[in-house]
């Protein structure tokens, strides 16, 4: 079946959804989502989005924009990160007007708590910047802009899974799609094509992220010859319920939590004396897993405690509901009682798909952009997170960076003429169904599958070295190679959701090969990457993005300087 639109979005989270707000205003627009729109992970984003609003105490979109290049580790671009934190209050005013239900202080005003890396003065000491609706901010936001986007006759597609985006001249000319429900194959043309669809969580063994966190359009984009830019820097959040890797927010550390060792330490007070628990998310998870490396794990076993028994019983319950219910359901632990064993959690991505300010996707290293293709949100890479991001960050620049995506779209469209896609690129996308569901072999995906996540954990999460990359860099091809003998069981083309984790895998391997190969050309340690053998941040030779290309079975590197405006590279200490 062939759709003609003027603007297709794929992803129904809070990037793409803000993007079709504004896009709507202007013409047709088709939202495909290979979920329900409102089962998107940012969804189950806990614990807010920052804006120096001030309204709990003073607070400057300077401070905001110093804490998120020192957070960045100096790697974020200055001039985007601006643009993000002058814009936050308007946006936190903006979606309060849209309907999202903000906690209040007692006068009524948003409330706002303490969040990672975020301070007042220059690094003083931690500001209250996170603006939340109880720990469910993600769910709220994403619940309201739906609702918009309904009276806009905005179209949507839910259970389509996107196989292809095709670009032909340099021009992105819309999307293949597979109707989940019946196996069809839709072809979208547009004028223009938004990515925003999310992370890749699911690389990793242990992770906060979503079943769907697959990261598809990136890799796609990757085998048609485009750049994936930083993908070496993966954040691990340092507070995942032990075993299980689901997210404790850094809302509770805000509100008086403390992680503790086996001597009941509360360690964080020698690795970042002046914000302690606030420390960043890369140093945080660093440090509990030296306590564990060093035998101060709790009972001699690999993970440490967050205790939240501090906080008063009415703030855990009216301000953290959701995850008291996660410790309970899951861990039999009442927190209020007793402390929470966590462990580092595979949870963001900061790297991805190099974009301009206003969304264009970059087709190389020099600011050369894909007519008609545009990113934004976690797949993106804009890029205001650099080495790594500071909580809070990520919503804000979901709807701060889709909304301008909408804009420019839009503007781009009155001009352009809609893309055609060709016969060619349809048999593509149907002959990888069929071959996938024919293949035959002894492997299972989900054997597979383990063994990658589990390499990528073992050699490629918090800490790093060349003769593990090394390994799992060859681990990985070995993989590959094995993802050829997958069989499926299920042959039909009716709602297979083996045939979707089949396809889902490919761009995992993808995805991990980049990711370890970045890691292993990134010969020093910023942010969440960290080289054992490399310990020291490397300014001389090292900063500066990195842009992965495609050759063959290999990743070829080239890299961009950082855009550095108001705040030279410092010391980074909190
Ligand atoms: C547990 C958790 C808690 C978090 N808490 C916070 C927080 O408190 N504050 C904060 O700032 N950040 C937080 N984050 C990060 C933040 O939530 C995410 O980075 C952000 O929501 C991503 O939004 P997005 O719009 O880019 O993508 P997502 O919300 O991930 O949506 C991706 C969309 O793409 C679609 N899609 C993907 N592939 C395909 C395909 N092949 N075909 C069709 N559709 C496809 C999916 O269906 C989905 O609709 C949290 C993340 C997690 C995992």
């Amino acid at each position: 079946m062939i759709h003609q639109f003027d603007t297709v979005i794929i992803g129904s989270g809070l990037a793409g959804l803000r993007a079709a707000i504004e896009a709507a205003k202007y013409g047709s627009v088709a939202v495909l989502t290979k979920l329900f729109p409102t089962r998107s992970h940012s969804t189950s984003a806990q614990g807010g989005i920052g804006a120096a609003l001030g309204n709990e105490e003073p607070d400057s979109p300077e401070w905001h924009l110093y804490d998120t290049v020192k957070g960045s580790d100096y790697l974020g671009d200055q001039d985007a990160i601006e643009i993000m934190c002058e814009d936050a209050i308007r946006t936190i005013v903006e979606l309060e007007h849209l309907g999202v239900p903000f906690s209040r202080t007692t006068e009524g005003k948003i409330a706002q708590r303490r969040f990672g890396g975020h301070t007042r003065n220059f690094g003083e000491a931690p500001v209250r910047r996170a603006c939340y609706s109880a720990d469910r901010t993600g769910h709220a936001v994403l619940s309201a802009l739906y609702e918009q986007c309904k009276p806009l006759g905005i179209n949507f597609f839910s259970e389509f899974h996107v196989l292809d985006i095709v670009i032909e001249n340099n021009k992105c000319h819309g999307v293949i799609a597979l109707q989940i429900e019946n196996g069809e194959i839709h072809v979208f043309n547009a004028k223009s094509t938004l990515v925003a669809s999310g992370g890749y969580g699911k690389v990793f063994k242990t992770t906060s992220n979503a079943f769907a966190s697959t990261g598809d359009c990136l890799s796609i984009l990757f085998n048609a010859g485009l750049p994936l830019e930083d993908m070496e820097f993966f954040q691990f959040h340092p507070t995942g319920l032990y075993g299980l890797g689901i997210l404790i927010t850094e809302g509770v550390r805000g509100e008086g939590g403390v992680l503790i060792n086996v001597q009941s330490e509360r360690f964080m007070e020698r690795y970042a004396p002046a914000i302690k628990d606030l420390a960043p998310r890369d140093m945080a998870s660093r440090a509990i897993m030296t306590e564990i490396k060093e035998g101060r794990g709790i009972d001699g076993k690999d993970y440490v405690h967050l205790d939240l028994t501090r906080i008063p019983n009415q703030v855990l319950s009216e301000r953290f509901p959701e995850i008291t219910t996660f410790c309970k359901i899951y861990m039999g632990i009442d927190p209020s009682e007793k402390p929470i064993p966590v462990l580092p959690t595979a949870h963001y991505a900061m790297g991805g798909i190099p974009t301009d300010a206003d969304g264009r996707v970059l087709n190389d290293e020099k600011a050369g952009v894909i007519k008609g293709l545009y990113a934004a949100g976690e797949c993106a890479c804009v890029s205001v997170h650099g080495a790594n991001r500071l909580g809070c960050n990520s919503l804000l620049d979901t709807v701060v960076f889709g909304r301008r995506a909408g804009i420019a779209m839009a503007g781009e469209n009155k001009n352009a003429e809609r893309g055609n896609i060709h016969r060619d690129a349809i048999d593509n996308a149907a002959s990888l169904i069929d071959l996938t569901i024919k293949r035959k072999g002894d492997q299972r995906i989900g054997d597979v599958r383990s063994e990658l996540q589990t390499d990528m954990m073992d050699l490629c999460s918090v800490f790093r070295n060349e003769q593990g990359l090394k390994e799992l860099v060859s681990k990985i091809s070995i993989i590959e190679d094995k993802a050829e003998h997958i069989t499926l069981k299920d042959k039909s083309k009716i709602f297979n959701t083996e045939l979707l984790d089949a396809i889902e895998f490919g761009h995992l391997i993808n995805l991990s090969k980049v990711i370890a190969s970045s890691a292993l050309q990134r010969e020093e340690s910023r942010g969440a990457h960290f080289r054992d053998d490399f310990p020291q941040r490397d300014d001389a030779d090292w900063l500066k993005h990195t842009f992965a290309f495609k050759k063959e079975r290999v990743v070829e590197f080239k890299h961009k300087p950082v855009k550095i405006t108001k705040f030279q590279p410092e010391e980074r200490k909190y």
